[in-house]
């Protein structure tokens, strides 16, 4: 097996390896560092969990400290990151492993004041980590110069163009210099990622660590089919019964996961959310509070928890299951981090049996299902030869949009009782949903990207 010594890492890179624990390169690590330090170009298609952030940002430290610049600090690698979290995780890693190395990195991102982050640029940093809207506002200001760089990463290139961030990569790519060496990671490789790979990518190597590997190997997976009405009872159940104290949910919507929250402090569970609709502020602390333990359980929407990256989770519940198949395999690899082993649960209502068929082929597999709670409902698991995706409208639940008795405060727009169409309908599983139209999706993100 391969160590990190093998890899051609410098010393101080060693130490600060060792220091973090690591004794064995991960499989997108022990493929990409080498190249990368070779000067070649790269593209990984590898998620979050697998080790990726140490994959370049190891090879880019090392690359930029080989050299020093003759006169002031500039920016030299430039790291792109779709979300606000992972954009912090991806600095805090560079913290970690700069520590014997004379580098100074900065994150910048929406939702916050820009003033420290300006001043931060104007002191001079030799690596920036980003997301798109924040950077190119800065630069729009004149306090950011890309002439200089001779490192990109584009991570989470699948989220970025889900998150309609196409245009404004195209046009950081235009403001980078010729000459410079290039990253891009992505957890899928749909042909859209694979033309802008080949836009800015010079003969590259390719990296596949698949996501089937992932959800194979350490999480024991399994489906419970159930009524919608019994989710809530369902997961008080398991989260009491297993004594879960470090676990994260996943539901469809940011109302789902407020709204399950509340419920779950209900039932004497101490739970947080974390989704675009709060502040940077009560998502960082929510994160923190999660961290440290003094919260135990973490309700997330998707594009809130990526990157979100705390190695000991323990169980990853599905309470709404994802209608985009792989979805779940992102989710459910917040667990069986770093070598750790970890449960998955999905609960499975009958709308959303046409998802979970979706998804076990998607991962190639039957998912265990577990009949053995006082839940279980028939009505739920698939028909013989059910489409994937395909929604099946139920008795048990899921009627749209009706409204919440117990938050009455926050009866807005999306709850209203009439969907006038599927898109509007909240509760509604058209899987479309996810996806807002064009336009909607790049207001989203000039607004600062916070829907998530
Ligand atoms: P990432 O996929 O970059 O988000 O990394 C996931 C987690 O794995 C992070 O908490 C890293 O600190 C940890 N990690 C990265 N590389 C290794 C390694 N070689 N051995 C053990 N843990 C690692």
């Amino acid at each position: 097996m391969e160590d990190f010594q093998s890899l051609g890492l410098s010393k101080k890179l060693l130490l600060a390896v060792e220091q973090e624990g690591y004794t064995t390169p991960t499989p997108v690590q022990a493929q990409a560092i080498p190249p990368l330090l070779e000067g070649r170009d790269v593209l990984g298609v590898a998620q979050t969990g697998t080790g990726k952030t140490a994959a370049f940002a190891l090879p880019v430290l090392q690359i930029i400290s080989r050299s020093k610049p003759q006169s002031k600090r500039h920016i030299r690698a430039l790291v792109l990151s779709p979300t606000r979290e992972l954009a912090a995780q991806i600095d805090e890693r560079f913290s970690a492993y700069s520590g014997h190395l004379d580098i100074r990195h900065k994150v910048i991102f929406g939702g916050v004041k820009q003033n420290p982050q300006v001043r931060a640029l104007q002191k001079g940093i030799d690596v920036l980590v980003a997301t798109p809207g924040r950077l190119l506002d800065l630069i729009g200001q004149g306090y950011i110069d890309l002439g200089r760089v001779e490192f990109f990463v584009l991570d989470e290139a699948d989220q970025m163009l889900d998150m309609g961030f196409i245009r404004d990569i195209k046009k950081v790519l235009k403001l980078l210099p010729r000459q410079r060496q290039n990253l891009l990671f992505s957890a899928t490789m749909p042909k859209s990622i694979a033309e802008l790979a080949a836009s800015f990518l010079h003969n590259a190597v390719k990296v596949d660590v698949s996501p089937e590997e992932i959800t194979v190997e350490r999480i024991a997976q399994k489906i419970m089919f159930v009524r919608k009405a019994d989710k809530r009872r369902l997961i008080v159940k398991i989260i009491k019964q297993e004594r879960v104290n470090k676990g994260i949910v996943f539901t469809r919507t940011k109302h789902g996961a407020n709204r399950l929250v509340k419920q779950l402090d209900q039932s004497g569970i101490n739970a947080a959310a974390i989704h675009g609709n709060k502040s940077q502020g009560a998502r960082t602390k929510a994160l923190a509070n999660f961290k440290t333990g003094h919260t135990s359980i973490l309700v997330a929407t998707d594009i809130a928890s990526r990157g979100i990256d705390v190695n000991d989770i323990t169980h990853v519940f599905n309470y709404d299951l994802p209608n985009e198949p792989e979805s779940y395999v992102h989710r459910i690899g917040r667990t069986a981090r770093a070598g750790k082993s970890g449960i998955a649960y999905g609960f499975c209502d009958d709308s959303e049996s046409g998802y979970l068929v979706g998804i076990q082929q998607l991962i190639g597999f039957d998912i265990d299902v577990d009949e053995s709670h006082e839940f279980h409902f028939v009505g739920a698991i698939p028909k013989p030869g059910q489409i994937p995706g395909k929604i099946k409208t139920g008795k048990s639940g899921n009627k749209p949009n009706r409204p919440n008795r117990n938050n009455n405060k926050n009866r807005s727009k999306q709850r209203q009782n009439k969907p006038k169409s599927p898109s509007q309908s909240q509760g509604n599983n058209n899987s479309n949903r996810q996806r807002p139209p064009r336009r909607r999706r790049e207001r989203n993100r000039s607004q600062g990207n916070q829907n998530q």
